[in-house]
């Protein structure tokens, strides 16, 4: 039995959220993502295990000083946090429980999700401190479990993983095993784009759809992403533009919504329809799809 989903991993700055997700990836350390964000919500790694596939995101609302933290940032946080499957929230015990911690708890009450808490850098504190923070943070909230680890020294890193993977649902990996680098993100942009013409098409273009994004350009209060949508006839085409763009139009405004919740930021998303007979042998495109590269 396989299980795949997304976690979100949240916490403090400095806590040792990407020493955790390094340790966790192992060599491919390249996946972590340490780019400016101007997105919240980038996924940080792909972790394969026998068990299944943790897809992790960071949730940088949460990254925020907390004492700065609006009502709108709020409002990110928890919808990033609605498109995850759990929650790992991580926190540091040396500096052990802080003044921002409460506001974190209150999120991720709200969320309604699973949730395991890291009591991370065990290996810099005596062990009698651990123990009254693990009861102050069980009071806190009902965590699936409580997990104190060094992800410096690797100690119960690999434990965190599995007891996260045990919370997600039953199911195929999301992405490819050899998938790496930050290309997850236009995977799954892609993927909305394709989930949104099946929607509206029902049956009349079944499976023959392959989304590629051509452009994915990061400004400042806007993200830009221009997609292509290849179709095997030139009927399909006809449906999926419909008459006079409006197909297209309701394809492109119901994707752009869901994106931008899952990006978190304002987008232009410009659509385009090719035709291309067999583009599912076409290894070029395969790849450009991020379903190349097997093997
Ligand atoms: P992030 O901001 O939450 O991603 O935190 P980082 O992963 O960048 O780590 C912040 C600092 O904490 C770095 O100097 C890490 O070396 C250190 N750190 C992370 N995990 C541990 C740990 O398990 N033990 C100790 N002693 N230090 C750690
Ligand atoms: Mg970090």
């Amino acid at each position: 039995m396989s299980r795949a989903g997304f976690v979100a991993v949240l916490g403090r700055p400095n806590v040792g959220k990407s020493t955790f997700v390094n340790r966790l990836v192992g060599q491919k350390v390249s996946i972590v993502s340490d780019k400016p964000q101007t997105t919240r919500n980038r996924i940080l790694a792909v972790v394969n295990r026998p068990g299944g596939q943790l897809v992790l995101f960071d949730t940088p609302g949460i990254h925020k000083p907390l004492h700065r933290m609006n009502q709108r940032m709020v409002e990110t946080a928890v919808r990033s946090l609605e498109q995850v499957d759990a929650a790992l929230w991580i926190v540091d015990v040396k500096q052990g429980y802080g003044p921002g911690d409460r506001y974190v708890s209150d999120l991720l009450k709200r969320s309604g999700k699973p949730l395991v808490l890291g009591l991370n850098k065990i290996d810099a504190v005596p062990k009698p401190r651990i123990l009254p923070l693990i009861d102050t943070y069980r009071r806190m909230l009902a965590f699936e479990d409580i997990v104190p680890l060094s992800a410096l020294s690797g100690e119960n890193v690999e434990l965190v993983g599995e007891r996260l993977l045990a919370l997600l649902p039953e199911g195929p990996p999301l992405f490819p095993e050899e998938y790496l680098t930050d290309l997850p993100e236009r995977f799954f942009v892609a993927e909305i784009v394709r989930e949104k013409v099946v929607q509206f098409t029902r049956d009349e273009i079944p499976y023959t759809t392959g989304v590629v994004i051509e452009s994915f350009e990061e400004g400042e209060a806007l993200v830009r992403i221009e997609a292509t949508i290849f179709v095997e006839r030139g009927g399909h085409k006809g449906i999926l533009i419909g008459s006079k763009g409006e197909m297209l139009k309701r394809i492109g405004s119901a994707a752009r919504h869901e994106i931008e919740a899952f990006l978190g930021t304002k987008l232009f998303l410009g659509l385009f329809v090719k035709v291309r007979p067999n583009w599912r042998e076409d290894p070029q495109l395969l790849e450009q799809m991020g379903l190349g590269r097997r093997g």
